[in-house]
């Protein structure tokens, strides 16, 4: 799963994304910068995560996904979530995140639901990205299976 993920240049990877039913995703932090000095380690594999909201402020930001290859819209979600989950080497693990990883976080876990991006935007943003949506519905945007070898053909 990293080496699809490294090869589509993502953030983060959900296994249903890749056609594997387990709970589990991995997000690469390596990939944001680190601004304030926060520690971040690199790639982190959460295994059988529960989320919580931790906050009940919520925050407006723009996503795309590798499941949607062209498409960014802007998703309001929780502005902090405390994640459990199980890491590679099975320990049990409790954080709290907020701002973008916690965004990232949801965006993954969503996927875990059978949630998409495109499921929690306003009307206006699904009818602005509309026409690409029909684009990757008619296959004339191949979308990202992990199967890919070369590089994506757009037709217009
Ligand atoms: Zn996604």
């Amino acid at each position: 799963m990293l080496e699809t993920l490294h090869a589509a240049n993502g953030l983060g990877l959900a296994a249903p994304q890749v056609g594997v039913s387990r709970m589990l995703f991995i997000v690469d932090w390596s990939m944001l910068d680190d601004a304030d000095g926060e520690e971040i380690e690199d790639v982190e594999v959460y295994i059988n995560p529960v989320l919580k909201k931790a906050a009940e402020k919520t925050a407006m930001g723009e996503e795309g996904c590798l499941s949607f290859p062209e498409i960014s819209a802007r998703v309001e979600r929780i502005d902090q979530v405390e994640i459990s989950y199980q890491n590679l080497d099975g320990e049990e693990v409790v954080k709290v995140l907020d701002d973008f990883p916690a965004r990232v976080v949801q965006h993954e876990y969503d996927h875990l639901m059978g949630i998409l991006f495109i499921d929690r935007i306003s009307a206006r943003e699904r009818s602005r990205i509309k026409p690409k949506l029909q684009d990757i519905l008619a296959g004339r945007i191949k979308t990202f299976d992990g199967s890919q070898k070369d590089e994506t053909e757009v037709g217009s």
